[in-house]
């Protein structure tokens, strides 16, 4: 996102007006919508199944939003149904995806008691909820290289590629759209 090359104050006054100015954001389908959508650029995520990771779900989620432009993770409202359902439990770290945008990510207390970091963690598995697959084994500099890289990598940033294959995944999905 532009944003991020900005700095101090005025990156921070921006960021807060950025979802008030950009009309793609304000014109995006609602998650209430009974319409089914293949694929919203807005995606809402539920992590109140998500107990002590909570923060770092928030913090994954908010690290795709700073990557990527073609779409948007959002914390559903109370009682609304989300596209991203996110809960925590004692096993390995995964993902069931639905269709692009949808499904449930299982953040594995199993891999946060063996060292890895949460947040990576959490952005790797959101990484699949936006239509990536795993690449395994690889660097840390990768986000879906996953538990290969390590526990002692802690980076949660997608790297350029992973970012430009989901923009195209929401691009073409909002092209698709509109046919
Ligand atoms: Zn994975």
């Amino acid at each position: 996102m532009h944003v991020r090359t900005l700095t101090g104050g005025l990156a921070a006054v921006l960021v807060m007006s950025f979802p008030l100015l950009d009309g793609r954001a304000v014109a995006a389908p609602s998650a209430d919508s009974a319409v089914p959508v293949v694929a919203a650029r807005v995606l809402t995520y539920d992590a109140s199944g998500a107990a002590e990771f909570k923060s770092a779900v928030d913090r994954g989620a908010a690290i795709w939003n700073e990557s990527v432009d073609s779409v948007e993770l959002r914390p559903a409202a109370s009682g609304q149904r989300a596209n991203i359902r996110v809960v925590a439990d004692n096993g390995w770290p995964r993902a069931v995806p639905g269709s692009l945008g949808n499904g449930t990510v299982y953040i594995g207390r199993q891999a946060v008691d063996q060292g890895y970091y949460t947040i990576r963690i959490a952005a790797h598995e959101l990484g699949h909820m936006l239509g990536l697959p795993d690449r395994k084994p690889g660097p840390c500099s990768s986000l879906m290289s996953g538990a290969s890289a390590g526990t002692a990598c802690t980076n949660p940033y997608p790297n350029a590629a992973e970012q430009a294959e989901v923009e195209e995944n929401f691009e073409g999905a909002r092209t698709g759209a509109l046919m």
